[in-house]
């Protein structure tokens, strides 16, 4: 999923400090599961950026709803009719789900709430960890399904590198050594020799160097 964290009260407070009515709209599905943009952070925020506006003397009109996502227009346009009543909208979704509705809704401004971090899973209670930098050329089955392009920290596709240890990786104590893991997964489920291959240089060109990437899928069009 993707993995977002909120921005301060005081961040929303400035960034929407010269509107009098604004929505804050909250993204039912990945931003809620990690806790930074559900319909509970929406109310959270709301209630407190209205106090620190009150206290400012500067009263807000605010009003809040929660959509399934930000990213499709199919959802987006159940904010319409809230949406023409406001002079601003603040996004609680990931930075596609922002500029969705900014691309919705051409003529109002449309503010993030969110800082959007990775593609990651929930590792234990409230710790999310990133997997997958959307590289566009998956080379998971070789790596027994641990990716060294997102998690070893020199992106080494024949690691390790020498400064590896059975626990760490030699940048950062709190991190394990991503090749570490490989050697780990691959010796469990019997493909060690998959280490013998010298792997090329990665194929950047599926990935995120030169703009944005678009997929079409000519099977699926009509
Ligand atoms: S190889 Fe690429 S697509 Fe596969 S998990 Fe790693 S970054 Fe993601
Ligand atoms: S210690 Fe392991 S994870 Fe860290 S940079 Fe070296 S090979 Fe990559």
């Amino acid at each position: 999923m993707i993995v977002a964290t909120p921005k301060s009260v005081t961040e929303l407070k400035n960034t929407i400090a010269q509107h009098g009515k604004v929505l804050f709209v909250g993204c039912g599905t990945c931003v809620t599961v990690c806790l930074a943009g559900g319909e509970r952070e929406v109310g959270i925020a709301s209630y407190a950026v209205r106090m620190a506006r009150k206290i400012e003397g500067k009263p807000l009109q605010l009003s809040q709803m929660t959509i399934e996502r930000q990213c499709e227009n199919e959802f987006i346009k159940d904010v319409a009719e809230e949406a023409a009543k406001v002079d601003a909208i603040v996004s609680f979704a990931c930075g596609a789900g922002v500029q969705a509705m900014a691309e919705r809704f051409p003529g109002k401004p449309v503010y993030p709430a969110l800082n959007t971090q990775f593609l990651g899973i929930l590792e234990e209670q409230a710790v999310w960890t990133e997997k997958c930098l959307g590289c566009g050329d998956c080379m998971l089955a070789q790596f027994g399904g641990i990716c060294p392009v997102t998690r070893c920290a020199k992106r080494m596709l024949n690691g390790p590198c020498g400064g590896s240890t059975e626990k760490h990786c030699e940048v950062s104590a709190d991190r394990p050594c991503a090749w570490q893991l490989i050697y780990k997964r691959l010796e469990s489920v019997g493909q060690l020799d998959r280490l013998d291959a010298i792997m090329p240089p990665k194929d950047w060109s599926t990935a995120w160097y030169s703009g944005a990437r678009q997929v079409v899928r000519k099977d699926h069009r009509v």
